[in-house]
């Protein structure tokens, strides 16, 4: 068996270990005689794996208590529109910075439930920048602001937490929770989809302070009222148990790496040394971004030419580097290099990258 670097945005690379580990519970976890997979949501196993995994997680990201941690399905996507279901809470308007592709996706779905002030926009830098909070135009009066920490597909993500005083902070860490340790109690509520940086496709982590929940409208769908979710500790309907325990196997990994203050020491090593060696390939290669906002996990670069980037992802292929391949929306390359990618495989990459530039350059 050979694993590859999978560079993957997402769903992408798990840590070994926990592939490992489900390998081995698969068809009989601790002694139960069944795999995780067929195990009752309401049964005393799969309650202890559900409440093991968020008190982890709890643990990892130093959660205060006045915060419920929601385990959910519908992707960061459905949080998109349940953070206006849910937050705007009888006010007119909510602000947005819009920092790319899914800042906009937001915008746009928030839309659909009230005002959008976008407070600030880096469309005139092509997104290559974050806007000094300094130049944001902020409403005092906001529902909450809404910002997207890392942008998966431009590869820029935030080096500040913005100040919003008494207006709450919601943020998506899809692509960026878990890298680096964040303070909780800057924030109103944080989600994510779990496929980065958390585990498989199919669970959405919400972790919100309890004085936001509650202010659905009247008729909102259950699913989609944070109480509801709440009140039955995620389980009102079935949860995606096979997820929540995967999630579970990467939290107690990571809390056996030492933590997140580790994975961030690591992250910053290896983004690091990804855009040193793009920086001093003498234009060769590319990355667009602002220094100060250069993501720590997703990095998007160009070549010299357009006619290379075929021939550059065969023979990334042939080294065993595969989902280099950059967005549709931006082409070029992007390397995801999330908390599971190892060291080595940044190396591979680098190794790559030189030589196939000595080849093409
Ligand atoms: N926000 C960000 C920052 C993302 O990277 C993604 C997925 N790539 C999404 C939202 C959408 O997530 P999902 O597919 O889980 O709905």
């Amino acid at each position: 068996m050979t694993r590859i670097f999978n560079f993957s945005a997402g769903p992408a690379v798990l840590p070994e270990e926990v592939l490992k580990q489900a390998q081995a519970e698969l068809l009989d976890w601790h002694g139960s005689g069944m795999s995780v997979m067929e195990m009752s949501h309401r049964g005393k196993e799969f309650i202890a794996i559900a409440e093991k995994a968020e008190a982890d997680l709890r643990e990892l990201m130093n959660i205060p208590a006045n915060y419920k941690v929601l385990f959910l399905q519908g992707g960061a996507s459905a949080q998109f529109a349940m953070v206006p279901m849910n937050l705007l809470r009888g006010k007119k308007s909510a602000d947005y910075i819009n920092t790319g592709e899914w800042s906009k996706k937001a915008i746009k779905e928030a839309k659909k439930f009230g005002g959008v002030n976008v407070a600030a926009t880096a469309e005139a830098t092509n997104f290559s920048t974050v806007p000094p909070q300094k130049d944001w135009k902020l409403d005092p009066d906001a529902a909450y602001l809404h910002y997207t920490p890392n942008e998966t597909i431009g590869g820029v993500e935030f080096s500040f937490v913005p100040q919003t005083g008494n207006v709450p902070l919601v943020a998506d860490m899809s692509s960026t929770i878990l890298s680096r340790p964040v303070d909780v109690t800057q924030y109103g509520l944080i989600y994510a989809g779990a496929q980065k940086n958390i585990g498989p496709a199919g669970l959405t982590i919400v972790i919100v302070r309890e004085d936001l929940i509650g202010g659905a409208p009247a008729g909102t769908p259950s699913m989609f009222d944070y109480k509801i979710h709440a009140e039955n500790a995620s389980m009102y309907n079935t949860p995606p148990t096979y997820a929540w325990y995967i999630a579970g196997l990467v939290f107690d990994l990571l809390k056996k790496k030492g933590g997140l203050k580790a994975m961030a020491e690591i992250n910053k090593r290896k983004a690091d040394k990804l855009y040193a060696f793009i920086d001093a390939s003498g234009g060769f290669y590319k990355n667009p971004v602002e220094k100060p906002s250069r993501s720590w996990m997703n990095v998007p670069f160009t070549l010299k030419s357009e006619a290379l980037n075929e021939p550059f992802l065969k023979g990334a292929k042939s080294a065993g580097l595969v989902q280099l391949k950059g967005h549709r929306s931006v082409g070029g390359m992007r390397a995801s290099i999330y908390n599971a990618m190892p060291e080595a495989g940044i190396d591979a990459l680098i190794a790559y990258m030189r030589d196939f530039m000595s080849k093409n350059g």
